[in-house]
């Protein structure tokens, strides 16, 4: 795979992105309906492509594919792990400028505080009742991320398929609070992420355990993926991938199951019709992609993990349709824009659709263990129909054209194309203000 050896950072030195800023659309008709309240799912490791909602053959969330939701094609993580993607959605800033990344926060034993402010605050000031549940216990590492939320609750000792408890939790707190009090409802569900592990209901539902190549417990799964897959054969290695894909497919189909018990409870309250949902997730979740023989995430911002789903179920749905980008930043900004409320600072996030020829999508793989080709950690920029990923070590850049090679296997020379060069100024011009002393650690 040509790639450029650049210099680029250097001669770029710390020049400005020009800021997109926040800022306001002016309101449109659709954001003047009686929407009061907003529902965010943020399903943890979510893939897109696992969803029938976005193509895939199998039946994975028929239940919420039938509510015939607007679907976002180009919404892309901030990053490619729970803390900073997470913070970004709720800030509306950049990992970087939200102060969460790896050098802020190690993943394994130490806490990051918010560098800028939540926009939960706004919410709650404005007279919303606030509550985040979480079945991904790790928020509590980033301090501020609570900030505004009345109730915020982290479910331990869930290891998977949590999403009923949580669904629970969210019902019982709707049921005891203010009746005549809008909401913003943040669910961070844990099913689909690892172990892959189908509560009874569903299991079977795609694959007879029997015949997987393991069993269905945390170790054998992890002796599959961690000790065994890089020794197989091309056949055993598809039997392991396609093996976990099936235990995947039906947690997030249990997953479906749960959010539509969720929001057939809101219809019988009367509250769907007055509220905004978006089903989305964190980042995605890779299973050996492209070859790669990366399992989980964390460690690439390949398409399985940087691609996010953004479905919404909107009464006056106009907002949502358009194929302009969506960053995670712009999540808050565009609730804010939708219900009508005077918005908070974003640092970053815009309002979706509100200038597409501008908004960028940005990603930093904080973690770091390569993109899969030769290509060591570092950051990713896309204008949604083309993307560079750029080694911070090295210096080394890549490019893809997202139109023909959405699975990005044919990487090329960034400065080769017009896009994809422009992208890489962008990006040179960026890093140096993010990333002060280099974009790594
Ligand atoms: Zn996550």
């Amino acid at each position: 795979m040509p790639r450029a050896t650049i210099l680029w950072l250097a001669a770029f030195g710390c020049g400005g992105l020009p800021n997109p800023g926040s800022r306001q659309s002016a309101p449109t008709e659709a954001s003047t309906a009686t929407v009061r309240n907003a529902l965010v799912i943020a399903a943890d490791t979510l893939r897109r492509d696992r969803m029938s909602a976005y193509g895939a053959p199998r039946p994975t969330t028929p239940r919420f594919d039938a509510r015939d939701p607007v679907r976002l094609h180009s919404a892309f993580a901030t990053s490619n792990w729970t803390l900073p993607t997470t913070s970004s959605m709720l800030t509306g800033a950049l990992p970087e400028t939200a102060g969460v990344t790896l050098a802020a926060n190690d993943p394994l034993d130490t806490t990051a505080a918010l560098k800028v402010a939540s926009a939960v605050p706004a919410f709650r000031d404005l007279g919303f009742r606030t509550a985040l549940f979480s079945g991904n216990p790790g928020l509590w590492r980033v301090a501020g991320l609570e900030e505004g939320f009345e109730t915020f609750e982290l479910l331990y000792d869930l290891p998977t398929g949590n999403s009923k408890e949580i669904v629970d939790a969210a019902l019982s707190w709707i049921d005891a609070g203010d009746a005549n009090a809008p909401f913003f409802l943040w669910l961070q569900p844990f099913d689909v992420h690892f172990p892959y592990l189908p509560p009874a209901e569903v299991s079977g539902a795609f694959r007879d355990p029997a015949t997987l190549p393991f069993d269905v417990t945390e170790q054998a799964q992890r002796t599959a993926i961690e000790a065994d897959f890089a020794n197989l054969d091309e056949t055993g290695q598809a039997a392991i991938r396609s093996g976990l894909l099936d235990l995947y497919d039906e947690e997030l189909l249990y997953l479906d199951q749960q959010v539509d018990r969720l929001l057939i409870a809101l219809e019988e309250r009367g509250l769907l019709s007055e509220t905004v949902v978006v089903w989305t997730a964190d980042h995605g979740e890779l299973f050996d992609d492209g070859g790669t023989t990366f399992f989980f995430h964390g460690v690439s911002l390949r398409p399985g993990v940087n691609r996010i789903p953004m479905l919404v179920l909107d009464p006056a749905p106009d907002p949502w349709r358009g194929d302009g980008l969506f960053s995670g930043t712009d999540l808050l900004p565009t609730l804010f824009d939708r219900l009508a409320l005077p918005p908070p600072s974003f640092p970053e996030g815009v309002v979706f659709g509100a200038d597409p020829g501008r908004t960028r999508s940005y990603a930093f793989d904080a973690v770091g263990a390569g993109w899969g080709e030769a290509i060591p950690a570092g950051a990713a920029w896309t204008d949604g129909t083309h993307k560079v990923l750029v080694a911070c070590e090295t210096g080394d850049a890549v490019g893809y054209d997202l139109r023909t090679d959405p699975d990005e296997l044919a990487g090329f020379d960034p400065n080769q194309r017009a896009e994809t060069a422009l992208l890489l100024t962008e990006l040179a011009a960026l890093l140096p203000s993010l990333h002060p002393e280099g974009c790594l650690p």
